[in-house]
């Protein structure tokens, strides 16, 4: 059985550690939306989290990098006034990207760096960044210096999306094709699954590269999304301020309308499963299901990944 999984960072990590459990093949179609340049190095922080988690390296407590982390680097460049004081790279983090960005430097595709990087982290899951090409969400705001846009990460990591906000834009999507494999892994799938990652700056990239929002819609695979937000909130993360900007309510049920049905709005969704306190939900033309939705650990969340299967007809 073949699983395709599209996923942002941390929710889509551990959405992940329950789908691995499957006895399927799992094949996770990663946001890349996110990345940026810092000091000259390339970080994906959703492939990232998702490599680093499943690879058993990632440090739960503060739940992005790596575990047991120094920062000396980060500390000898804030002594030269030269930090990106809102985002700061751990030492063994750096080495991720510098190998990222040697290899990229060489020649090498995204996904051909991330496939080496994930030779030592062995995540259980093939992990396909969703294009090889340069995508980045920017955020326009305002403020006392006017209107601007901002990369994602300065939005959310410096500002904590704390400033007048205007709409994302995921600069280069249009243009963008599938990372390899993405395409042929959609179109191969016996399901595939939206995680509940963040829908506005996780999932909502991802759509944006045109083929394969193709992909998505013309799939003999049905289509299930678990929702990421449970009773009126988002459990970790910034979901509510992203809806928020797009005046979308932080519901279960607008969420499932925003991805939309497959069959009846031109949308991706067959399925959705909401939490079981959302259980009165309906999105037109999908099936909803509830169950809970915690991901308190790998056991309850592979519940969640089977309860979602179950909805679109299929026996794990
Ligand atoms: P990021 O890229 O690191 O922000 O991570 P993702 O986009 O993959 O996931 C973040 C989203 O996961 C959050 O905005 C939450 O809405 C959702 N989330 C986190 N933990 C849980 C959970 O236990 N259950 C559910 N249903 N959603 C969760
Ligand atoms: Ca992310």
């Amino acid at each position: 059985m073949r699983i395709v999984v599209l996923v942002g960072g941390i929710g889509g990590a551990r959405f992940l550690m329950g789908a691995r459990r499957l006895p399927a093949e799992v094949t996770a179609i990663v946001n890349t939306a996110d990345d940026l340049t810092l000091h000259g190095l390339r970080v994906c922080p959703d492939l990232d989290s998702v490599m680093y988690t499943l690879g058993g390296g990632a440090d739960a407590e503060r739940g992005w990098g790596r575990a047991e982390e120094t920062w000396t680097v980060s500390t000898e460049l804030a002594a030269y006034g030269g930090e990106a004081p809102w985002f700061s790279l751990g030492d063994k983090d750096i080495a991720t990207h510098l190998m990222r960005t040697r290899m990229l430097d060489a020649g090498y595709g995204l996904s051909a760096v991330t496939e080496a990087l994930c030779d030592r982290w062995k995540p259980g899951v093939r992990m396909l960044p969703m294009s090889d090409d340069r995508v980045e969400t920017h955020v326009v705001v305002s403020d006392e210096d006017g209107q601007r846009a901002v990369h994602f990460q300065e939005w959310w990591v410096r500002h904590r999306g704390d400033i007048d906000t205007h709409r994302f834009i995921f600069t280069g999507a249009a243009q963008a094709k599938p990372g390899p494999g993405v395409v042929e892994a959609i179109l191969a799938a016996d399901a595939v699954v939206v995680a509940p990652s963040n829908p506005v700056v996780s999932i909502a990239p991802i759509l944006a590269v045109p083929r394969i929002k193709e992909a998505l819609t013309t799939t003999s695979a049905p289509v299930v999304g678990v929702s990421p937000i449970i009773g009126g909130a988002p459990v970790r993360g910034m979901a509510d301020r992203c809806l928020a900007v797009l005046d979308t309510p932080v519901t279960a049920e607008a969420v499932g309308a925003m991805f939309g049905s497959r069959s009846e709005s031109g949308g991706i969704l067959d399925g959705w499963l909401v939490d079981e306190t959302d259980a009165g939900a309906s999105v037109d033309g999908v099936t909803v299901g509830a169950a809970p939705l915690w991901m308190t650990d790998p056991e309850a969340t592979e519940a969640m990944v089977r309860r979602a299967l179950e909805l679109v007809g299929v026996d794990a």
